[in-house]
């Protein structure tokens, strides 16, 4: 039998990359390459990809692609992207047009999700809740190997809501989200993020570091960075804990840059049963096996 062709596309804020796979997941060819961050460049760069890619396959590889934000099924627009310049545009009927094919399209953190869910970290079982913790903070979930995007779309993304049980240091902290699309207090990804953990650290300490570095000064016992991480740890097991109240998953799939932080592997499912309404958590709490691929192969996972 011929082989099937499938093309994944991971739309980024800097940088779009491309993979081409065979229906079983055999990764073929894989290309990465910035550019202007415009509506027009984004969809140039696109189709360049698919070309070379199904002349190098065949002419009926599928194409899937991640964006940030979700292509309303209503209206066709996307919204909630933080490439703003795809905000309220006809990208997926634009995309179209200028591939001269039918193309998926889902939100990134769904991709992730999808991809774990497949043949990633997640393979064995049957309901899975990812997570991408990167600059942003977003997550989706997943049930026996499909996405549920829900009737809004937004199933899953609850990196855009409150903390919940905040503690009185946090209240008096008046952190916001500075989306103009959110603005809320105590907004989770302010908190849970790579880049709202390290901001909520060099605030408090009058710091300028990354993420990264203080993920090094707490294996170093630095005592401040082994505070943080408490802090951040108890926050993340409260905002498990209420997702768990919902969806109850049998795994959990840790994404992005601070996916790389073994400890929190460790002490996450100490925490977590604190806030749920079990006294014993069976969910797994894993990292991901894809690592930064699981944009692009979640994509391609799109047509199956
Ligand atoms: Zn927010």
């Amino acid at each position: 039998m011929k082989d099937k062709f499938k093309i994944g596309i991971d739309y980024g804020g800097t940088k779009i990359e491309a993979i081409l796979m065979n229906d079983k997941g055999d990764e073929i060819k894989r290309e990465r390459s910035e550019y202007d961050r415009n509506y027009e460049s984004g969809i140039s760069t696109v189709k360049k990809f698919v070309e070379v890619f199904k002349k190098e396959s065949s002419k009926e590889a599928t194409v899937g692609i991640a964006i940030p934000g979700y292509s309303s099924k209503e209206t066709g627009l996307v919204h909630n992207a933080n490439s703003i310049w795809l905000n309220n545009k006809h990208f997926k009927k634009d995309l179209e047009k200028n591939l001269n094919c039918e193309i998926k399209i889902m939100n990134d953190a769904n991709c992730f999700t999808l991809s774990e869910a497949i043949d990633g970290a997640g393979k064995d079982f049957k309901s899975v809740f990812g997570i991408i913790i990167g600059t942003g903070f977003g997550s989706g979930l997943s049930y026996k190997k499909e996405i549920i995007e829900g009737a809004n779309q937004v199933a899953g993304d609850w990196g855009h809501q409150p903390l919940p049980y905040p503690t009185q240091e946090e209240i008096n902290s008046k952190i916001k989200c500075t989306l103009p699309t959110c603005g809320r207090p105590l907004c989770a990804e302010q908190f849970i993020s790579g880049a709202g953990f390290a901001k909520n650290f060099n605030l408090k300490h009058n710091t300028n570091f990354k993420a990264p570095e203080i993920v090094a000064l707490d294996k170093k016992g630095d005592p401040k960075a082994n505070k943080e991480f408490e802090l951040y740890e108890d926050r993340f097991a409260r905002l498990i804990a209420v997702m768990i109240g919902i969806f109850d998953p049998e795994a959990i799939i840790l994404g992005g840059g601070m996916s790389n932080t073994e400890r929190l592997y460790k002490n996450l499912p100490n925490i977590i049963p604190k806030y749920t309404f079990t006294d014993k958590v069976r969910t797994k709490i894993l990292k991901n096996k894809h690592g930064d691929s699981s944009g692009v192969r979640g994509a391609a996972w799109l047509w199956d």
